[in-house]
């Protein structure tokens, strides 16, 4: 339990000490190195044929004054070399990749050369509007590049042990701090994006420099304080406004400035900035001891997830400000559900379970990681979906104004600048999520095949995993360590299991009697070849919804270990609205032959509507149809739209 001073830390596992070999994931990091990062590096130099430019490699030139030219794109145009630099670091913590290591280091030449001599980096700033620097912070994100590219100059540092840009940034920190803060002469403001409360947690965890978690807090306890900021720095420039249509300024709730972030109580606004104030505000909690503020996570986080989440792990159900709407509302087919929201969301499950180690909190992680977020891309590493719907029909998507923000087929890189760099950096990161440290106990919270190095007071603790989950639940653990250690092993059980084995070194353990907080706790005196088998069951499950969310009423949803499926056109014919899942339905793996490579189907006796005798009419006084008996193939949804367009249809009718 946190309490002030008596608070016991978790540590992570760093990047570089952990390597992912995994039947799924290795394939989605090499995508990541071999097709997203050049790609994207080309796109930030305007090198992709058709598609609008980027600008954001120039920019940087410019105001490093080696090009002559004008500032072009959006006031948050840096922070996309910045993710691009992050991204690249993560993937030097594992892999020798001297090229995008060379390219990397002289772009940081690049950003030191456009910083200025009192420490402030911004190209909009420096280019476009001189002068007016710290003018708008509710609209024009220049915290929030700054936190962006805080981030790149941690991640770039712990990889490759190289200080420029982490001297860059922390000359970016300090210049911040000059000005803001709560001594006399300071703005007493804050970021309309957060961002810049979770990347001065990281840089202080980089230099232990307690002023950048005293930033961090400032920040986030200024939001939301009465006389507003948003309103004294508009009435200060003559409320002229950055965007046409601007609502920002006068709903707080957009940006979760409506009131104190202690206070707040509910998920509310756009939902990438609500999950990284809340990732922001539990690492604060954490590293400060702050009771109050771990309260306001706890309760954040436990109405997001108890009220808001999709069953795909996805937030944000509307698409006018990207936001949340009301508890219990969330549509299948208008929704929004932005893949960087699930990722968002990723970083606050994480810096909860750094809080509390809890499954609870890694079960929301792994429903985003395995649904919305690998979803995102496609299996090429070339297209990306913005939005995550859980229902398609192409048809209506261009022809009815409120699907108009649903695409039925993933986009290429450069129509949607935000989400594949954060899909690049959360899958190269991915290995730092898999364990935590906690005194002796090692927590597992992922299944990712692979080796971790860990350090147990000094001893050098290994930790082999070999496994084909999500494909299946058996798990081995082997241990590797230089003399004997005593440790724990701490297992999770899903949430999505109900029943668990374990053996150590072939003998049965009683799971039951070690489980606390949906960890299995494993105490010895480990030696070297110790193995560890995990068995999670992993039947197909049919999962139900809330009473109260409209969207589910009468449908049932089909969960196999922690993925979702879905019905796709592509096997099973058009207007999936037809078929019904009969409550003694039959489930049968369809193991070897699998429609998408790799990737485990099932196979479900349904029931269709036939149609065929219906007609003309648009409507009739009794129902014309049978129903035929069929078979309905389901693929995890995060495969979908790989084989055409087509409908899609998570949460199918019951009969
Ligand atoms: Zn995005």
């Amino acid at each position: 339990m946190l309490t002030k001073g008596n608070l016991e830390k978790s540590r992570m596992v760093p990047l570089n000490r952990v390597r992912i070999r995994d039947s799924l994931w290795s394939s989605y990091i090499d995508l990541v190195e071999k097709v997203v990062i050049p790609y994207q590096w080309d796109a930030l130099n305007d090198r992709i044929q058709h598609a609008p430019p980027s600008h954001a490699i120039r920019n940087f030139k410019i105001a490093a004054g080696e090009e002559q030219g004008e500032f072009y794109g959006m006031v948050f145009q840096d922070s996309d070399v910045a993710k691009w630099l992050e991204a690249v670091a993560y993937l030097l913590a594992t892999r020798n990749a001297p090229h995008l290591e060379k390219i990397a280091d002289e772009t940081i030449d690049l950003i030191a050369k456009a910083q200025h001599d009192d420490g402030y980096l911004n190209t909009y700033y420096t280019l476009k509007e001189p002068g007016k620097r710290w003018t708008n912070l509710c609209e024009c994100h220049e915290l929030y590049c700054a936190g962006h590219m805080i981030e790149a100059g941690v991640a770039y540092y712990y990889s490759t042990g190289k200080r420029k840009l982490l001297d860059v940034v922390c000359k970016l920190a300090d210049h911040i701090d000059s000005v803001f803060g709560p001594e006399e002469g300071k703005l007493k403001g804050y970021d309309g994006h957060q961002e810049i409360e979770l990347a001065l947690m990281k840089l202080y965890e980089a230099t232990g420099n307690v002023r950048y978690l005293n930033l961090s807090r400032f920040f986030l306890e200024e939001r939301g304080k009465q006389p507003h900021f948003y309103d004294i720095e508009a009435d200060k420039r003559g409320r002229t406004v950055h965007w046409e249509n601007s609502f920002m300024i006068d709903e707080k709730e957009y940006s979760q400035a409506h009131k104190p972030v202690k206070e707040q109580d509910r998920a509310i606004g756009h939902a990438v900035r609500f999950v990284y104030m809340g990732t922001g505000m539990a690492h604060v909690a954490a590293e400060a001891g702050d009771v109050e503020m771990y309260e306001a996570c706890k309760r954040l986080f436990a109405n997001m997830v108890s009220r808001n989440l999709y069953i795909t792990g996805a937030i944000g159900s509307q698409s006018r400000g990207e936001a949340f709407t009301t508890d219990y509302d969330l549509p299948n087919d208008t929704a929004y559900a932005e893949t960087c929201a699930s990722i968002g969301l990723i970083f606050f499950a994480y810096r909860m379970l750094m809080l509390e180690p809890k499954s609870q909190y890694a079960d929301v992680l792994e429903r985003a990681l395995y649904n919305t977020v690998v979803g995102g891309m496609s299996r090429d590493g070339k297209r990306f979906f913005y939005v995550n719907p859980l229902e398609v029909n192409p048809h209506v998507c261009t022809a009815n104004h409120i699907y108009h923000h649903v695409k039925p087929e993933r986009q290429p890189w450069f129509g949607c600048a935000c989400c594949p760099p954060n899909v690049a950096r959360l899958l190269a990161s991915l290995g730092q999520y898999i364990y935590t440290v906690q005194g002796r106990t090692i927590y597992t919270h992922l299944y990712i095949g692979g080796m971790a190095e860990i350090d147990i007071d000094g001893t050098r603790f290994v930790l082999e995993q070999e496994t084909e989950y999500p494909w299946n639940g058996k798990i081995r653990f082997t241990v590797g360590t230089d003399s004997e250690t005593t440790a724990t092993l701490a297992l999770r059980i899903p949430e999505w299991c109900d029943h668990a084995e374990v053996y150590v070194n072939g003998v049965l353990e009683p799971v039951k009697d070690l489980t606390t907080d949906g960890y299995i706790r494993l105490s010895r005196k480990w030696k070297s070849g110790d193995q560890v088998d995990l068995t999670l069951s992993m039947p197909i499950n049919r999962v139900y919804g809330h009473p109260l969310i409209r969207h589910t009423a009468g449908k049932v949803a089909i969960q196999r270990g922690p993925l979702v499926y879905c019905l796709e056109e592509a096997d099973n014919g058009a207007n999936l609205h037809h078929l019904l899942l009969p409550k003694d339905a039959e489930f049968s793996l369809e193991e070897t032959n699998r429609p998408i490579d790799g990737m485990v189907a099932i196979k479900a006796t349904a029931l269709r509507r036939n149609t065929d005798n219906w007609g003309d009419a648009l409507y009739k006084r009794e129902a014309k149809y049978t129903l035929e008996k069929v078979n309905a193939t389901f693929i995890p949804y995060f495969a979908w739209a790989n084989r055409g367009v087509g409908e899609m249809k998570v949460w199918v009718e019951e009969a």
